[in-house]
């Protein structure tokens, strides 16, 4: 793969390039089909990547269509995808890592310690070997985005990297491919996240700026629903991920939430609101 990327760039071909776990659905579609637009080749990877993983997490559970994800990218005219396999990424003398410090520790980076680490690490890895002249991200992923966007400006990384917006069900919920795992009850309830994110809209446009204020509205509307728990509800800076007390433009208003045994999570970035 680093070969043949290599080479297109010599003919001066444009590379966008998205990483990607599979089970694709619309949310990753849009991303290449922004890739599409700016680029002369695009390569798409699929890889569950096992670092990224705790040992309690769904690492071998997550979904893996990997037959019904192929047309979707040739649909979208990919003209790579790249799906290397785990032991090759990681062979057994693998020791080197990317350590993101207070960003990966934040947010969602409470309840999965090492997971940012594990994410900045093999995009570094995809980076490395697709050279791409930008890559894509979705909004859906805020911290990640952010820590992305941080990485590649810190670590000198010479190509764009452009986030697109969260694509949503037609129902208000963020396309995910972890939604698969909510039976009935938990899918009819999760709805409640993107009402959460709604309430908190309309309190910022009414002249709510109380950060806690905010919080402490979404956090009742979602406890109204018997199979969510709320692991967070944070408004924080969008480019630092500190908390902020008073909302301004470029906050990130995000959550996680369990239905059941599935952790969702969600965000809205306000812009004058
Ligand atoms: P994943 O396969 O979950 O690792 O996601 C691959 C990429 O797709 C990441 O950059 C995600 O942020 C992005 N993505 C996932 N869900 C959505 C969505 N609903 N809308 C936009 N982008 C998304």
């Amino acid at each position: 793969m680093q070969k043949i990327c290599a080479a297109l760039k010599r003919k001066g071909r444009t590379i966008g390039f998205v990483p990607t776990m599979g089970a694709l659905h619309k949310g990753h579609l849009s991303l290449i089909q922004q890739a599409r637009k700016d680029n002369r080749t695009i390569v798409v990877s699929i890889f569950v990547n096992p670092i990224q993983f705790a040992l309690h997490e769904d690492l071998k559970a997550y979904p893996r269509p990997f037959k019904k994800d192929i047309p979707l990218l040739q649909k979208e005219n990919v003209d790579f995808l790249f799906y290397p396999q785990a032991e090759k990424m990681y062979p057994e003398n693998f020791r080197t890592s990317v350590e993101v410090k207070v960003m990966g520790k934040v947010l969602c980076g409470v309840s999965r310690p090492d997971h940012f680490c594990g994410v900045a690490t093999v995009v570094t890895k995809l980076f490395n070997i697709i050279q791409p002249d930008a890559a894509y991200f979705g909004q859906k992923d805020a911290q990640q985005a952010t820590i992305i966007r941080r990485m590649a400006d810190d670590l000198n990384m010479p190509f764009k990297i452009k986030v697109m917006p969260t694509v949503r069900d037609t129902d208000g919920l963020a396309l995910s491919s972890r939604n698969v795992y909510l039976n009935s009850q938990e899918r009819q309830d999760s709805l409640v996240l993107s009402k959460a994110l709604g309430l908190a809209r309309e309190l910022i446009r009414h002249g709510q700026r109380n950060a806690l204020c905010v919080i402490n509205r979404m956090k009742a509307l979602i406890r109204t629903k018997k199979t969510a728990k709320i692991g967070y509800i944070a408004i924080v800076d969008s480019r630092t991920l500190n908390p902020v007390k008073i909302v301004g433009n470029n906050c990130l208003i995000c959550l996680a939430v369990r239905f059941g045994k599935t952790r969702l999570i969600d965000n809205l970035l306000t812009r004058g609101e």
